[in-house]
């Protein structure tokens, strides 16, 4: 008998993990590795935040505090939602835990039964359908077409519902898409689920303020008639380069809440005192350095997209948010370049050229791969040459 749990045998580890550890190695080899792989900003935390951290050791916020959040940071929440989404949610509508991560698998820990169906636009954030194994629910992943924007659309939507459909996954802007929802998107998808009342709708926003073009983020939440059956999720890792401080939140249904914290308390209780102090200095203190690092993110976005476009067999939509692209690779997929799928043309181009980006299957839709810009221009001028010599040099 194995000591290991059937549970366990359902999922397996994250792939974008698993490339960011093998470019590492690489490099531990002495190999000149470019990671495009990892989620994360490659700016520091701003300094009025690791200040505000800084403080809270030598006031001696260095004990436990209430499990799903100290009352400060719940408070910071509920401003935030009030100033940048028009959202008024009281304070036992918020918890926080260790990372929107934490949030969002204590939230399917909390919520599914055996069976029930999550639909999940594909591509997606490879935690996703994982999370939901593990909770012991159904993935339904719904792919959506390039063509649409890789988004998903209300036909889909509407096909996807069934009986047992208890949770919506959105993720917008998108990882590992970029791409982001208009309101009239929104508005549609919406349609389908005030008529369907038993769904419930995750909203991932941990991506809002990454956006580019004048890009008008809104989020699900803002529709009343579905702010009853919503959770917001988002967290500071993203938008203020805080991704190992580990503080991630949500606002939703009190009942869902409360769930989620009496998970929590059986598990690792709350998240870090000192981030938690960090993260309402986050949420309080000046925004302008948001703008400052999308307008950088912006020109790595324009470079990236141009170069990769200028690449025969490879071609790329321009996203209006995050810090990643899904290239297509199908035009290089053939007899000829002896490429087979995508997960082919990535294994090749980090052992010839060494560049290390992650294979679209990952994020369930085949013939395209996901980089992340979030690196110096000078890596990625140096990785879109690599890429286009290794491309050039298939036939
Ligand atoms: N959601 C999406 C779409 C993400 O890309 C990530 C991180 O990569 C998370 C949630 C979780 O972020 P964290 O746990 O750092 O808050």
């Amino acid at each position: 008998m194995s000591i290991i749990s059937d549970n366990l045998k359902r999922i397996k580890p994250s792939p974008t993990i698993a490339v960011t550890q093998k470019a590492r190695e690489l490099r531990a080899a002495g190999k000149d590795v470019i990671g495009l792989g990892a989620g994360e900003p490659d700016f520091d935390t701003p300094d009025n935040i690791k200040d505000a951290a800084i403080q809270a050791i030598k006031d001696g916020d260095t004990k436990y505090t209430a499990v799903d959040g100290t009352p400060a940071l719940k408070k910071a929440i509920v401003e935030k939602f009030k100033r940048e989404n028009n959202l008024n949610f009281n304070i036992d509508q918020i918890t926080v835990g260790t990372g929107g991560k934490q949030v969002l698998y204590n939230t399917f820990m909390a919520t599914l039964n055996k069976g029930d169906e999550v639909i999940i636009p594909a591509p997606f954030w490879v935690s996703y359908p994982d999370m939901v194994l593990l909770a012991g629910g159904k993935p339904k992943i719904v792919k959506c077409d390039e063509r649409d924007g890789f988004k998903l659309t209300a036909k889909k939507l509407q096909k996807a519902i069934s009986k047992k459909t208890k949770w919506l996954i959105l993720n917008s802007p998108s990882n590992p898409t970029g791409a982001g929802y208009t309101k009239d998107e929104i508005e549609d998808l919406a349609k389908i689920l005030v008529k369907n009342k038993k769904i419930h709708i995750l909203s991932d926003d941990i991506y809002e303020h990454i956006k580019y073009d004048n890009f008008n983020f809104f989020t699900i939440a803002q529709i009343s008639k579905l702010k009853d059956r919503t959770l917001t999720m988002n967290g500071v890792s993203k938008s203020y380069a805080m991704t190992g401080w580990r503080i991630g939140y949500a606002a939703g249904p009190k009942d869902i809440i409360k769930a989620i914290g009496k998970i929590q308390s059986q598990s690792t209780s709350n998240p870090s005192s000192v981030s938690q102090a960090a993260a309402v200095e986050a949420l309080n203190g000046s925004q302008d350095f948001i703008q400052e690092r999308s307008n950088a993110f912006k020109k790595r976005r324009d470079f990236v997209v141009q170069s990769l476009n200028n690449i025969d067999g490879i071609s790329c939509l321009t996203p209006n948010g995050a810090f990643y692209v899904f290239p297509s690779c199908k035009g290089l997929l053939n007899k000829k370049t002896k490429l087979k799928t995508d997960s082919d043309f990535v294994q090749k181009l980090l052992e010839k050229e060494n560049v290390a980006v992650v294979q679209g299957s990952a994020f369930g839709l085949d013939g395209y791969f996901r980089i992340s810009y979030a690196t110096s221009m000078e890596n990625l001028q140096k990785a879109m040459d690599r890429i286009k010599s290794f491309c050039e040099n298939l036939n």
